[in-house]
C-alpha cells in the first residue's frame, strides 16, 4: 500500500547526495543480498528486492532521478497524472487524508476514482467490559451502553425532508470532486479537488430533513446485550457485527468490539483453562492424612489427602477447571497444599512437642537424612 512505499534513497540506504557509482555499489550490494535465488520461499526478500530494483530503475536513470528528486514517487511513477488507477486504486482500502493530499496534487491517484461520496463503512467502536472470575469461567449476559450514529429513521438516510429528494450537485454532476487541469514542467495534470458547492457530498439538500438537519444520521445512546462466552479469557474480544456506527451513502456499520475484562479472584488463579489455588493444611493433617473442603469454581468438593502429605504437593481435580471457549470439556484444578506452622504454643504443648520430637527416628525423615548423608559427602 502507498504509506509502505519507502524513498527510493532510503531503500538502497544512501544519501540524497550519492553518486552514480555509489548507487550502483548499494544497488548491487542488495540486489545480491536479497536475491530470490538465495532466499527461496522467503517473502520478505521477494518484496525487498523488488523494493530495490524498483529504487535502482529510477536512481541509476538520470533524467528518472532528477524528476524523483523534484517531485518525489509522482514524478517517477506513470499511474500518476494521467488519471489511471496509482496505488490503492479500488479495494475499498480507505486512504485517509493521504487520499486527500495525493487527489489535490494529482487527480486521478486515488482521490476522484474513490469517489468522495461513494459508499463508506462505518466506524468501529470499541468498549469494555468487566466480568467475575466465575462468569467469565461459565458465560454470562452483559449490557454495554454506548453512544452511535445511526441512520436516521426520519429521511432513511437521505438526509431530506419528507417527500423531497436531493438535487445532484451541477458543480461536480455528483461525484463529490471536481477536476481542474494544470500545467507544470512535467506535462498537464488533471487536479481534482473535493467540490466546494456540495462540500463533496454531490448533492444539494434544499429541505434538509428535520431531524437530523440534512446529515442523514443521528446520534443514539443504545444499550447492547452481549452474550460473553463460557472459557473467555481476560482482555480477549468479542466482536457483533454491524453493531458499530453507520455507514455512510449505503455503506455497511462498522462492528462492534467488546474487550472482556475478568476480575481476580481471591483463591483462584487461572492459566488458560487450568485453575491453581493454595489450600493450608495443619501440620496433623499432612502427618495423619485428611479429608480437605476444597474451594472450586463450581463450589466445595471433597478431597482425601494421604498420610505423609508434604508441604508443596500439587494435587489435580480433573475437570474441575475452564470450560473450553467455544469447545468441550473443561480444564483441570491444581490445589497446592502447604502446610501452616502452628504459632502462639503453650508451655504444655511445647513440651508435648519436644517429648513427640524425641520420639522420632531417623526413618521418620528421610529427606533430612539424605540431605545431610550428600553434605557431609
Ligand atoms: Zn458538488
Ligand atoms: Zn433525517
Amino acid at each position: 500500500m502507498a504509506q509502505e512505499k519507502r524513498d527510493y534513497y532510503e531503500v538502497l540506504g544512501v544519501s540524497r547526495s550519492a553518486s552514480e557509482e555509489e548507487i550502483k555499489k548499494a544497488y548491487k550490494k542488495l540486489a545480491r543480498k536479497y536475491h530470490p535465488d538465495m532466499n527461496p520461499g522467503d517473502k520478505e526478500a521477494e518484496e525487498k528486492f523488488k523494493a530495490i530494483n524498483e529504487a535502482n530503475e529510477v536512481l541509476s536513470d538520470p533524467e528518472k532521478k532528477a524528476r524523483y528528486d523534484q517531485y518525489g514517487f509522482a514524478g517517477v511513477d506513470p499511474n500518476f497524472g494521467a488519471g489511471g488507477g496509482g496505488w490503492g486504486g479500488a479495494g475499498g482500502f480507505d486512504f485517509g487524508d493521504l487520499g486527500d493530499i495525493f487527489g489535490s496534487f494529482f487527480g486521478g491517484g486515488f482521490g476522484s476514482q474513490q469517489r468522495r461520496n461513494g459508499p463508506q463503512r462505518g466506524q468501529n467502536i470499541r468498549v469494555s467490559v468487566s466480568v467475575s472470575f466465575t462468569e467469565a469461567a461459565f458465560g454470562c449476559e452483559k449490557s454495554v451502553t454506548l453512544e452511535r450514529s445511526e441512520q436516521c429513521p426520519t429521511c432513511k438516510g437521505t438526509g431530506c425532508a419528507e417527500g423531497t429528494t436531493p438535487e445532484v450537485c451541477p458543480d461536480c454532476r455528483g461525484t463529490g470532486s471536481v477536476q481542474v487541469r494544470r500545467q507544470t514542467p512535467m506535462g498537464v495534470f488533471a487536479t481534482t479537488s473535493p467540490c466546494t458547492k456540495c462540500g463533496g457530498t454531490g448533492k444539494i439538500i434544499h429541505q434538509p430533513c428535520s431531524e437530523c438537519h440534512g446529515n442523514g444520521q443521528v446520534h443514539k445512546r443504545r444499550t447492547v446485550k452481549v452474550s460473553i462466552p463460557a472459557g473467555i479469557d481476560n482482555g480477549q474480544t468479542i466482536s457483533l457485527r454491524g453493531q458499530g456506527h453507520a455507514g455512510k451513502n449505503g455503506g455497511p456499520s462498522g462492528d462492534l468490539l467488546i474487550t472482556v475484562m475478568v476480575k481476580p479472584h481471591e483463591l483462584f488463579r487461572r492459566d488458560g483453562t487450568s485453575v491453581f489455588c493454595e489450600a493450608p493444611i495443619t501440620f496433623a493433617q499432612a502427618v495423619l492424612g485428611a479429608e480437605l473442603e476444597i474451594p472450586t469454581i463450581d463450589g466445595k468438593v471433597k478431597y482425601t489427602i494421604p498420610e505423609g502429605t508434604q508441604t508443596g504437593t500439587v494435587f489435580r481435580l480433573k475437570g474441575k477447571g475452564i470450560p473450553i471457549l467455544n469447545g468441550r470439556g473443561r480444564g483441570d484444578q491444581y490445589i497446592t497444599v502447604t502446610i501452616e506452622t502452628p504459632r502462639n504454643l503453650t508451655r504444655e504443648q511445647k513440651d508435648a512437642l519436644r517429648k513427640f520430637s524425641e520420639s522420632l527416628g531417623e526413618g521418620n525423615h528421610e529427606k533430612q537424612k539424605s540431605f545431610f548423608k550428600k553434605f557431609k559427602g
